[in-house]
């Protein structure tokens, strides 16, 4: 077992854990929020045929000087049938979205024209550019979305466009979240002395959800070595990863690491980043297993910047367009923040859109224990080993999504 890596030497050692990935047929209105398995194309030209983006008359360039009149000859209408076609001197009545008739090239917009019954007197210009092209958005065949993108609102209507009913995902991972410590007990229930509520698990099975995996929430183990044991088999037994909270510092009742070290196969512990510095990482009966510190703050950064990316591989998520946590941006401190010995220090910072670029300030007491500070700020400083950030300078930062 490595201790004390650097987070990018923790990526790669964690690298070499997997679960397998397995691909399902999902419907149209079950996409949102999955990842796409394989690479989709359209199977049709976007628009389908030349047609109208404007409420008007299609007629000929040439026919339309100012304050001409035309002969209406029918009528086209999204959804329609029959066309008339537009012989010179006369015009067709046209909708948005509805197809070209043939023999116009011009739309003259209904703001732009008197209707007078049988003719319709031209005021305004004759656009060819009211036409939306056949294929001017998409061709046929055109690939639109590499395997691994996340699927949203946009993907989902372009998927659709595309003529796609369904298409094939990546199936969701199962996510164990087990909280461990003899302190923490259900909100809802009235604290004793020496208690706490019990937060990690809801949060991190939030962050899981986000990147598109699904979260299976255990109840609260306690600091026991059986009752870890038991949970940690039958989290092994139906879910593809386990992550726990707590349990994994130098102290005695550290149970997490003890278990891992004495019946896991534990690949590292500890990686330089403050805030969350004691992690631990290995698998458990063939399962890979991240145990999160329990300090707050500390399992939401562990999560953000080591799990989460390496949960994004596993899934086979596209480096671009697939689901993430955090980008990665430079920003610009309105005061001096103070870094960490020989860690990668992450603090948090509430980032803005100033003048000339993004701006960042901090708030609250940045304590990995106050989780308060993961709501008043959107961003991680990501300040190097040894390095304090000067007001004034320009640093890299985790913007939070
Ligand atoms: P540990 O790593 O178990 O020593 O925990 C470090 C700190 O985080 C202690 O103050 C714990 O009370 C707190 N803590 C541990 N687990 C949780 C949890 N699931 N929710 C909220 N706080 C926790
Ligand atoms: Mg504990």
């Amino acid at each position: 077992m490595e201790t004390s890596v650097s987070l990018e030497r923790a990526l790669a050692l964690a690298s070499n854990l997997n679960f397998p990935r397995r691909t399902e047929t999902t419907p149209l209105s079950e996409l949102n929020g999955r990842i796409l398995a394989t690479p989709l194309s359209s199977k049709v030209d976007d628009p389908a045929f030349d047609n109208s983006a404007m409420d008007g008359w299609a007629v000929r360039t040439e026919d339309c000087d100012e304050d001409t009149i035309l002969q209406i000859v029918g009528t086209s209408r999204a959804g329609g049938e029959e066309l008339p076609h537009v012989s010179t001197g006369q015009a067709c009545r046209i909708m948005t979205g509805a197809p070209m008739p043939p023999g116009a090239d011009a739309i003259v917009m209904v703001e732009d024209s008197v209707d007078e019954g049988r003719q319709v007197r031209i005021l305004g210009p004759a656009r060819p550019g009211y036409i939306r092209k056949q294929g001017e958005n998409l061709q046929k065949g055109q690939e639109t979305l590499p395997a691994g993108t996340l699927i949203g609102p946009a993907e989902i209507s372009l998927i659709a466009t595309m003529g796609h009913h369904e298409v094939e995902t990546v199936c969701k991972p199962t996510i164990a979240v087990v909280s461990t410590g003899d302190e923490l007990v259900q909100p809802g229930i009235e604290l004793s002395p020496g208690q706490i509520y019990e937060s990690n698990s809801y949060g991190i099975a939030s962050l899981v959800e986000k990147m598109g995996a699904s979260a299976k929430r255990f109840d609260v183990v306690h600091d026991n070595i059986e009752g870890l044991r038991l949970t940690l088999e039958e989290a092994a037994d139906s879910c593809d990863v386990i992550l726990t909270s707590g349990g994994v510092s130098m102290g005695k009742w550290d149970l997490v690491r003890r278990l891992m070290e004495e019946e896991g196969e534990p690949l590292f512990w500890k990686v330089l980043i403050r805030p969350g510095g004691p992690p631990l990482c290995g698998s458990w009966k063939d399962t890979p297993l991240f145990g999160l510190p329990g300090n707050p703050v500390s399992s939401h950064v562990v999560f953000i910047s080591l799990v989460a990316p390496w949960l994004a591989g596993c899934m086979g998520a596209d480096h671009e367009l697939g689901p993430r946590l955090a980008d990665r941006v430079r920003v610009r401190l309105s005061e001096d923040i103070k870094g960490a010995p020989k860690k990668l220090c992450m603090r948090r910072i509430r980032i803005e859109a100033g003048e000339d670029g993004l701006v960042a300030t901090t708030h609250t007491h940045q304590g990995s224990g106050n989780i308060h500070s993961m709501v008043a700020h959107n961003g991680l400083t990501l300040l190097p080993p040894d390095t304090s950030g000067k007001e004034g300078e320009t640093i890299d930062a985790l913007w939070l999504r």
